[in-house]
């Protein structure tokens, strides 16, 4: 029997199959190899992107010029702009709003073959200090509702260039996913005098069967209600409502587990597209301007970092319903990505 799971953060329900096994090379896709003759995002070629607006350069080189480990610069064709007003408009129901904002490309390391499964935790460190360098200085401007730090990795998955990077996009509207997840938490805190998100990890922890990874500082599990196979979120589980204020040591806890996770998912499903999002508290600024809104974001908010691998495609019935239909049961996933020595050299 197939059963219907409800996902306590997101408030959605999925299908989740359950009537045979599956095996994970069932899910692994053959990828598309994207072909490029010059990398704008190699050493050397910093002359191809707008000015870096931050970079690590341990060697301490020239800004716009080789040496740097992580550099982040504005997207050469940026999908929202930075400069201008704010101004919204109605026309009848419809409304709009220009398309102010920020876009930015954080280029996680100077060497073009490696993906972010193989760097070193040092090196990914290294980016989730870029990450919380962009947020911080990013809230400083009012326009900016929400900072969304996510990585395309693979075609499949929205990147055509290979050479392993993050973005970041600063929006003037909170996004739905966001405001939908803040409200969910809010009102079990409101509802318990708890964090939704620590009571859900105790509860998994507990448990036991979706969890992947856990060395008591941060922990990988597959959601009970995941919408997708391979679908993981990665927690502290030190509560925190903003990764922005993680400090140096609780990002390279931080990097250990993302890695963890990464080379799990490239052992077992051979390199698999996927995307990752940062969900983090919003800019102190967002809330400032509504008093008495979300002054209990610091104790009820939990900030994560949501995977889904790219192996299928979404079909009418998803669309049409929201009700997605997960052929592999998360408890099978766990044990399986459970299972994959991550630490084997490739
Ligand atoms: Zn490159
Ligand atoms: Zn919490
Ligand atoms: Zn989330």
């Amino acid at each position: 029997m197939s059963e219907f799971r409800k996902d306590s953060l997101r408030g959605t329900w999925v299908i989740t199959e359950n009537h045979r096994a599956r095996q994970p090379r069932e899910f692994r896709i053959d990828r598309q190899m994207p072909t490029i003759t010059i990398c704008p995002f190699c050493p050397g070629q910093e002359s191809k992107t707008p000015l870096e607006v931050f970079a690590l350069r341990p060697g301490n080189t020239k800004a716009n010029e080789p040496g740097w480990q992580v550099r982040v610069v504005p997207n050469k064709f940026p999908i929202l702009r930075i400069e201008g007003e704010l101004s919204q408009q109605a026309t009848g129901l419809n409304q709009s709003m220009r398309g102010i904002g920020a876009h930015e490309v954080i280029i996680e390391t100077a060497d073009h073959q490696r993906s972010m499964a193989q760097l070193e935790i040092a090196e990914t460190t290294a980016v989730l200090m870029a990450y919380r360098a962009r947020l911080l200085d990013l809230r400083q401007d009012p326009r900016f509702r929400y900072l969304q730090i996510f990585k395309n990795h693979g075609i499949e998955a929205g990147a055509p260039l290979p050479h392993s990077h993050s973005q970041l996009m600063a929006v003037p509207i909170t996004p739905p996913v966001t405001r939908s997840e803040l409200n969910i938490c809010r009102r079990h805190f409101l509802a318990n005098g708890k964090c939704l998100i620590c009571d859900l990890l105790a509860e998994e922890i507990a448990d036991g069967r979706r969890v992947v990874f856990n060395d008591g500082r941060f922990l990988v599990l597959a959601p009970y209600a995941s919408c997708f196979p391979f679908e993981l979120r990665l927690f502290p589980l030190q509560h925190s409502h903003d990764f922005a204020l993680q400090n140096d040591q609780e990002l390279a806890d931080c990097a250990k587990a993302l890695q963890d996770m990464l080379r799990r998912l490239h052992r077992l499903l051979a390199d698999p597209p996927y995307n990752y999002i940062l969900h983090t508290a919003p800019p102190i600024q967002a809330r400032a301007s509504k008093p008495g809104y979300w002054q209990t974001l610091a104790s009820d908010y939990h900030w994560h970092i949501e995977l889904v691998p790219r192996l299928s495609q979404i079909a009418g019935f998803e669309w049409g319903s929201g009700f997605f239909i997960n052929p592999l049961p998360p408890e099978d996933a766990a044990h399986f990505l459970r299972e994959t020595d991550p630490n084997l050299s490739f």
